[in-house]
Parts: structure tokens; sequence; C-alpha cells
């Protein structure tokens, strides 16, 4: 499938705000965003209107990028959310939170959303002590997402044994650092999901 291939930076310029897509990075002087917080492109500092459209099209875009997700899934996260019953954006969010590569990111066992996608490719993990590698698995409560037996002794493990030993998961997760695994158990609220996320405005784009 397509993904996209060009500094993740400027997307975090393009919404102008940290989008926090690099791991610990972010975190340092070296973020793109603390030295050029203007939006890419030639005429990136030009002052422009923002009208309605603009207003959830950049909170849409914004969501879609914190969680790696391209449009086409991104819609259809949407038209499964707003099937059920309930307020369609925390649904729509928490389809997201549920995703493995968001769990394994969660847990502490990368550094980022985009690491833990490429970690969940590689096959490092197993549900329920099957081996699986889709990134978009949604994962119900009870479910155990673990790093597979054969794969503990390698080099990038032995850095996560010592990095998870500090991490705090979310209440909704239960994480066993020890043993490199970790259950759901609880659907997330909203309020622990990311509250900078504006997700009426998402409705609102889908919903013109
Ligand atoms: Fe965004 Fe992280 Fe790049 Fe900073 S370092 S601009 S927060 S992706």
């Amino acid at each position: 499938m397509a993904r996209y291939t060009d500094a993740v930076c400027r997307l975090c310029r393009r919404e102008g705000l940290k989008l926090y897509l690099k791991g610990s990075r972010c975190y340092t002087k070296k973020c793109s965003f603390e030295r050029r917080p203007t939006p890419p492109g030639q005429h990136g500092v030009r002052r422009r209107k923002v009208g309605d459209y603009g207003l959830q099209l950049r909170e849409k875009q914004k969501v879609r990028r914190v969680y790696g997700v391209l449009e086409k899934q991104f819609r259809n996260y949407f038209v499964e959310a707003s099937r059920h019953s309930g307020v369609t954006g925390e649904y729509l969010l928490r389809s997201l939170e549920q995703r493995m590569d968001n769990v394994v990111y969660r847990l502490g066992f990368a550094p980022s959303r985009a690491a833990a996608r490429q970690m969940v490719t590689h096959g490092h993990f197993a549900v329920n002590g099957v081996p699986t590698n889709i990134p978009s698995y949604s994962l119900k409560i009870g479910d155990k997402v673990e790093v597979r037996q054969s794969h503990r002794e390698r080099e990038l493990f032995k850095v996560v044994k010592e990095t998870i030993k500090s991490h705090q998961a979310p209440d909704w997760l239960s994480l066993d650092a020890a043993n490199l695994a970790g259950s759901v158990i609880a659907m997330p609220r909203r309020d622990q999901m990311p509250l900078d996320f504006n997700e009426q405005l998402v409705v609102e784009y889908y919903s013109r």
C-alpha cells in the first residue's frame, strides 16, 4: 500500500503543532518544528484566512497523520463510526486507539507509531499467542499482545527491555514489562485519548 514517504516533520509544520511522529527526537532541540514553526513551502509564511472548511480539513488531516492512516482507510473508520449509536467522533478515536500499532506504541515497545507499525509488520508480535503482522488489527478487551518468544533476544528488544521499565502505559492497558507483554483491560475513555483533537470538526468534514 502507498505510504507517505516525505519528511514527516513537514506534517507538523503544515498542521502548526507538534504531532510527535519521530519518537525521542521530538523531545529534543533537534525538532524541526521548534526551529522552524512555519508551514512548509515557498509561500508557507503567507497569512491566510481559514474558513470553516479549512478548519475541518486541517483537523481531519491532523488526526489522520498522528495515527499514520491513509485517507481511504481513515474514511472507512469514519463510516464505521457513523453506523454506531453514541458519539461518532469519540467512537472514531477509540477505533484508532484500538489499532495494534497504536497499542504497541502506547505500551512503550516503540518510540513512535511509525516505529510500532514497522515492528508489527516485521512480525515481532503475537496476539493471544498467534503471530500477527497487521498494524490495523483491532484489539478488544482481553486481548494480549506480546513480543514473540523467538524474537526476545534480538538486539532491538534488549534495548526495549531497558526503556520499558520506566514506561507508564495508559490506564486502559496493562503492561507486563518483565515479560514484554501487555493486555487491553478496558476501552479507552475520551479523557484517556489525545485531548488536543477536536473530533467534532472531523465529523463535520465528512458530513458535508
Ligand atoms: Fe514533529 Fe517530531 Fe519532527 Fe518535531 S521532531 S517536527 S514533533 S515529527
